[in-house]
């Protein structure tokens, strides 16, 4: 039996966890569910966005299956995202985006990883007003950092057959920090010499993602342009109802959507749970449950090619829960 931390989130966090639970049980694997909070909704009961007992959880059972946060901009509050991933060292957001036959797209058979550095750069939170009208934001780049996530995006490489690495920053202008993040990517990536290493500049990698993404395997790169590609990414395998991922520490775990809470969409039991149902299988392959994550897959696959019980964004009007139970029909 296995432990895992699960975390509904905010907005429709709920429906899209509960969902992907739903088609992990159905696997029939035996998981001890240790339900916590995080997020807005944390706040009632614990004053905080990430309570401690939720970190100490993730600690102890080194897996967590996670909903998304809701951020409210200009509060004062900390973002509950950058909190978790500070308070466990959540340094390599691993974001996949992978086009599955009949989902509505631009473009067919999309496979991009992006591994996003995710504990420095300006989204280390160090702001400050200078005066009424004007503001900072520090921008923290270090060796280490860039270091752990580059070979985190190597090894993932290896791990999962990708031939190709590009790192992304703009090093041109940004000499210091994104020149840094530059020279200490190419001095990983000569330990590694089975993997082909790229360097594209961060503006000209979205217009070439536009035009041919497929001349890109797996991508490494800075906080927040990781998280602005990962959503264009998301967009060109078929939008962020499907883009899945985890955020990785030394020895945790914690799986998540890409897509955030989307608020006006929660309890309409209307929005795509895909994300959510594949980081779900991701957690299960991490898990060393191979054919059950095999199961999860090979349904989604089926289901999504089928076109006819689909969600609004991929052309459908089914609803969460009748796109779930479809699914866990066609496990096998
Ligand atoms: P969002 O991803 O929540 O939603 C943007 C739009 O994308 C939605 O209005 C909807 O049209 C579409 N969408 C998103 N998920 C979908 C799904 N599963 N199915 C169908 N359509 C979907 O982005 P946002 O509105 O910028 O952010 C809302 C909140 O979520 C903010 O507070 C933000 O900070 C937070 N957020 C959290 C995470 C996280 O927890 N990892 C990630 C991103 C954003």
């Amino acid at each position: 039996m296995y432990k895992v931390t699960l975390i509904h989130g905010d907005g429709i966090g709920f429906e899209v966890v509960e969902s992907s639970r739903k088609v992990i049980e159905a696997t029939g694997i035996d998981i001890q569910w240790d339900v916590r909070k995080a997020g807005q909704n944390a706040i009632p009961e614990f004053g905080d966005v990430v309570p401690q007992s939720t970190v100490e959880s993730i600690l102890e059972n080194k897996v967590a299956l996670k909903g998304p946060l809701t951020n409210i901009v200009g509060s004062g509050q900390r973002s509950p995202n950058v909190g978790l991933r500070n308070a466990l060292d959540l340094y390599a957001n691993i974001r996949h985006a992978k086009h599955f036959p009949g989902v509505p797209s631009k473009w067919e058979n999309v496979d991009i990883i992006v591994v996003r550095e995710a504990m420095e750069d300006v989204y280390a939170g160090a702001e400050q007003m200078i005066g009424p009208d004007g503001a900072v934001a520090i921008k923290f780049i270090t060796r280490r950092g860039t270091e752990r996530v580059v070979r985190r995006a190597f090894e993932y490489a290896i791990a999962n057959n990708r031939k190709k690495v590009t790192a992304s920053v703009k090093a041109n202008i940004l000499k210091l920090t994104d020149g840094l993040f530059l020279k200490v990517a190419r001095e990983v990536a000569q330990n590694y010499p089975q993997i082909e290493y790229s360097e594209t500049i961060i503006d000209a990698l979205c217009m070439h993602l536009v035009k041919n993404p497929f001349d890109f395997d797996v991508i490494v790169t800075e906080n927040c342009y990781g998280d602005i590609v990962s959503d264009l990414t998301a967009g060109l395998a078929g939008g962020l109802g499907v883009g899945h991922g985890v955020n990785l520490g030394d020895g945790l775990a914690v799986f998540e959507s890409t897509h955030g809470s989307a608020p006006r969409y929660q309890g309409l039991d209307k929005i795509n749970p895909t994300a959510m149902i594949l980081s779900g299988a991701l957690m299960l392959k991490h898990l060393g449950e191979n054919e059950k994550a095999s199961m999860i897959y090979t349904s989604v696959q089926k289901v999504l090619k089928k076109g006819e019980i689909v969600t609004y964004d991929l052309g459908g009007s089914s609803k969460t829960s009748e796109y779930t139970n479809e699914i866990i029909r066609n496990l096998k």
